[in-house]
């Protein structure tokens, strides 16, 4: 999955950090990102050093991240007025922006994880800028990884919103769906966000019941995932069919959904998503839940 990164090791510790030239900066501005790019998906993250030179205001711009493998990585936030000179690909020979769905198969993986990580917590400070209860500038908090109100004292968190998946199960079967409007086309498991006053377990019953209209039994917790694409964890279940097999789908979600054999089920190319490790747990029956 898309946080496996070992044996690099991800340490999201809050530190008051200060940038060196040395560190990595993940410039982010309009939902793209600054990368030092190669071939095809060989992509790297850029050093202060490297961007310096088009951007000599990235220091005073930089908040700490993370680090991987103690490694600094430092967020840069151009403000509007600087875009327009760091849009301009001359003034940068080697850096170019790139958008977030490049990080889905971007080499090496551990740099992928990390700019996508990066760019969830751009859209969340970018998204609370300012209070939302009095209204005030937002600051950063010294002591945590918050923004603080300086007039009224309200603190805001990084933007995390938990959803589940589930890979619904009958005897040999599995259950899977093709999105309605959405960019990715392949067979996709059953997920949907959790509501207000919901169990993660209420949660896998309902969504069941409103996109393909099943009864569900035996939920059992398989694994979770960070997914910085849309802002989410996402919790990952297989429950079994309870009952009737006949889906009634939700058709604003949905465009279909059926039941695949271990045979019909096709291997995934990329295996970032705890949907696709389901799948595949499923088809090779790697997965003995009576055995953790
Ligand atoms: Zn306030």
């Amino acid at each position: 999955m898309i946080q496996d990164i070992a044996p690099h090791r991800y340490d999201n510790t809050y530190r008051d950090l200060k940038p060196e030239a040395s560190d990595y900066a993940l410039c982010i501005m309009q939902n793209k990102t600054l990368l030092l790019c190669g071939e095809e998906t060989q992509a790297a993250i850029p050093c202060f050093s490297q961007i310096l030179p088009v951007f000599p205001e990235a220091f005073s711009k930089a908040v700490y991240l993370f680090s991987i493998d103690e490694k600094p990585y430092f967020l840069v936030e151009p403000s509007e007025e600087e875009a327009p000179v760091l849009a301009d690909s001359s003034a940068a020979p080697g850096l170019s922006w790139k958008g977030t769905q490049y990080f889905r198969t971007m080499e090496p993986a551990y740099q992928s994880f990390a700019a996508i990580t990066a760019t969830q917590l751009w859209r969340w400070r970018q998204s609370r800028r300012f209070c939302g209860r009095c209204a005030a500038a937002m600051t950063e908090s010294r002591t945590e990884r918050a923004l603080v109100c300086p007039s009224c004292g309200q603190t805001e968190y990084p933007k995390i919103s938990p959803a589940v998946i589930v890979a619904i199960t009958d005897g040999d079967r599995l259950l899977m769906s093709r999105y309605r409007d959405r960019p990715y086309r392949g067979y996709a498991l059953i997920a949907g966000f959790v509501e207000i006053g919901e169990s993660f377990e209420e949660t896998v019953r309902r969504e069941v019941m409103e996109e393909v209209g099943l009864k569900v039994k035996n939920i059992r917790y398989f694994k979770s995932q960070p997914w910085a694409f849309t802002d989410t964890e996402m919790i990952g279940f297989f429950a079994e069919l309870d009952g009737d097999d006949t889906i009634r789908l939700q058709e604003d979600e949905l465009s279909e959904a059926g039941w695949y054999t271990r045979e019909e089920i096709p291997d995934d190319d990329v295996m970032i998503s705890v949907g696709s490790e389901m799948k595949m747990a499923f088809k090779y029956k790697t997965w003995d839940p009576d055995a953790s």
